[in-house]
């Protein structure tokens, strides 16, 4: 069965043409600058096949447009036939309330997203432009949402409601949803195969480090707690984003510099974090590479993002009750070995025997503890566009069950 994952956003496109049966993918790619000129679509065949094109792509449907006629092209194409497309999953970003998990898009799915437009409004109606190409260019193949949100839907209401008067969630659904889920749930889920356990039987923390970080706590399968909130600001810090603040400040700042709304909106989200601190970048490895070169500021922000990982994790442990597996994913949890050390020094005490030599070795996926550590510490790449696919299949499988 041959899935196409989708994941789009405000200008761009990425997409995966998976072999779901075998977990492996035909080819993949991604349309950035959609809407701007000099829109380039990227596509990777599995045998390492490589085109660029270049074109006017102004719009989602063009984009998809141009990925199907990509796929389908003689010389760099991987099927011959619109109908090699067996299904599409779409990442969803918020599914709020409503959706507790992956869905079989129908106009009441479509409603149910544009109606999170309001909570989501960076996200789901890039998303819905996408579903909204595929029926054009994809008619009669199912499509599938599945959401960021989903995963952590499970979560008991003394973690998801804020101390704030709860008419607020009465009334605009303000609670924690917690993002990432796609991610969380399936490095989880590896982990419990690597431990040859039963995740049902695990307590597991998972720390998604990318531009975007966020660390779950999963008690048994279930996301008991997450760091990211009501939108995906809050909690740790990130590239550019500041994770937990006095909320005061703002309001302070935005009263001291006459700032508004969208402002201060930017403020938190685009020039904060990693990037706001070191004043070097909000890539990580620009920072750790100004902090061996004795800039400060760059190694404030480094101790600042691992602190907040480690303060995290030792909450979660305590929420948990106890700790199986920690698992490090997402572009700085695959890749910087300083990161993961750091965070996980001198965690003995709640049974994390760090292994140095394990933590810097080139495997991408391994154990960096050692043989008699309580708690087993993984770097496992994530792959959400798998995971993604995998949903998809469950989905169109159990709907031509009924
Ligand atoms: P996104 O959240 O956009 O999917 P990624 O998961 O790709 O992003 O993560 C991007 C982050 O990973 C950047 O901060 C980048 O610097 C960091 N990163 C990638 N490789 C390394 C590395 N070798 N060492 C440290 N950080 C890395």
């Amino acid at each position: 069965m041959n899935i196409l994952v989708l994941n789009c956003g405000s200008s761009s496109v990425k997409y995966q043409l998976i072999e779901v049966d075998k977990k492996t993918f035909l080819a993949k790619g991604s349309v950035d600058r959609v809407g701007m000129s000099g829109a380039v679509l990227t596509n990777t065949r599995s045998d390492g096949d490589e085109i660029k094109i270049t074109g006017d792509i102004l719009d989602h449907t063009t984009a998809i447009e141009y990925i199907l006629a990509v796929l389908l092209s003689k010389n760099h194409g991987v099927i011959t036939s619109k109908s090699e497309i067996h299904a599409v999953g779409h990442r969803v970003v918020h599914g709020g309330e409503t959706f507790t998990g992956s869905v079989l898009i129908d106009d009441s799915v479509i409603k149910g997203i544009r109606d999170n437009f309001e909570i989501a409004p960076l996200h789901n109606p890039h998303n819905l432009r996408g579903i909204n190409a595929c029926q054009v260019h994809l008619p009669n193949i199912p499509q599938v949402g599945v959401f960021d949100t989903a995963f952590h839907h499970d979560m008991p209401p003394h973690a998801y409601i804020y101390g704030i008067p709860y008419s607020l969630y009465s009334q605009y659904k303000i609670r924690r949803y917690g993002f990432h889920g796609t991610s969380h749930a399936y490095v989880a889920h590896r982990a419990s195969e690597l431990l040859k356990k039963d995740l049902k039987k695990l307590k597991v923390i998972t720390c998604h480090l990318g531009n975007g970080c966020s660390i779950a706590a999963i008690d048994k399968g279930i996301s008991i707690d997450t760091s990211m909130g009501f939108t995906p600001l809050e909690g740790l810090l990130m590239g550019t984003r500041s994770g937990d603040i006095d909320v005061s400040i703002i309001l302070y700042v935005m009263a001291k510099e006459g700032l508004n709304y969208s402002e201060a909106n930017t403020l938190l989200n685009k020039h904060s974090g990693l990037q706001g601190i070191s004043g070097v970048s909000s890539d990580m490895r620009e920072v750790i590479t100004e902090m061996n070169e004795g800039n400060k500021k760059a190694k404030l922000a480094f101790d600042i993002f691992c602190y907040r990982v480690k303060k995290y994790v030792g909450s979660y442990i305590a929420a948990l009750g106890g700790l199986d597996a920690l698992v490090f994913t997402g572009g700085i949890g695959e890749n910087s070995p300083d990161v993961r050390k750091a965070i996980c020094d001198n965690l003995e005490y709640l049974g994390i025997e760090f292994d140095k030599t394990a933590n810097n070795n080139k495997d991408k996926e391994k154990a960096i503890t050692t043989a008699k550590s309580k708690a087993v510490v993984y770097v496992i790449p994530t792959n959400e566009e798998l995971m993604i696919a995998l949903e998809t299949k469950e989905i169109v499988k159990n709907t031509k069950k009924k």
